[in-house]
């Protein structure tokens, strides 16, 4: 049973800097869902796989074998490719790609708890992993769900509450800098006027999961970052 109101984000921690081995890295919790990121580059490219004005961005989601009750196959499948991609569209636009030709920068995504809204919860440590690597970027980008329970509309679905019989669960992701969606999908079927209250509820999710990336930043960093 839902203990939160619902417009509320479950607890949520972001932390920077936690993979001393990578050039930069986040995790990210979202309640019962932990993600860590980290993010290895710029660095150099054989020349076949080269693009000659920018920086490629390859996305790696994976979930970790003991990350669900169920063990998950330690392959990736057809699921983890497309979140990858997904991922990585959402995160694309953030970066100055253009300053690193020839280049590539990897993007290592590891669900280490899964609870519903991985999706999410990696594009929140990614983008802050990306950061933290010194990137140069436009900005941070934020992501949450929201959608409908038990005939409810609600912010930050749960897997109780995605396994409701009425479930709708829409992802969104924001690119605050230049006010730009570049996430959105949805399961389920829903009224269009209601569709609009669950993308406001995500928006404003994404504002609120800003203000912790943002905070998460300081921490590492003081104020200048
Ligand atoms: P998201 O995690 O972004 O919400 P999905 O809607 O595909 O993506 O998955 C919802 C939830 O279902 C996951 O967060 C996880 O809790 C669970 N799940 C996904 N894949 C598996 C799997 N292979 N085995 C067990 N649970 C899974």
């Amino acid at each position: 049973m839902r203990e939160r109101k619902k417009d509320e984000l479950r607890e949520v921690e972001a932390k920077v800097g936690i993979i001393r081995n990578a050039d930069g890295s986040a995790m990210f919790r979202d309640g019962n869902t932990v993600v860590i990121a980290a993010v290895y580059g710029p660095r150099s490219l054989p020349k076949f796989m080269q693009d000659e004005k920018k920086a490629r961005l390859r996305v790696y989601y994976n979930m970790a074998t003991f990350s669900v009750p169920e063990r998950k196959r330690p392959e990736p499948g057809r699921r983890d490719i497309e979140l990858s991609e997904v991922i990585r569209r959402a995160l694309e636009s953030s970066i100055f790609l253009e300053k690193f030709p020839k280049t590539v920068i990897d993007v290592f995504i590891l669900v280490v708890q899964a609870d519903a809204g991985t999706r999410c919860a990696a594009i929140n440590a990614a983008s802050l992993a990306l950061a933290d690597a010194g990137i140069p970027m436009k900005g941070l980008v934020s992501a949450v769900a929201a959608g409908r329970a038990n005939g409810e509309i609600i912010l930050d679905l749960d897997k109780e509450e995605e396994d409701a019989e009425d479930a709708v669960d829409c992802p969104i992701a924001f690119f605050h800098n230049e006010k730009k969606i570049t996430l959105i999908q949805m399961d389920g079927k829903i009224k269009l006027e209601d569709l609009k209250k669950v993308i406001n509820l995500a928006l404003k999710g994404c504002s609120k999961i800003y203000e912790i990336q943002k905070k998460a930043l300081k921490e590492r960093y003081g104020e200048e970052k």
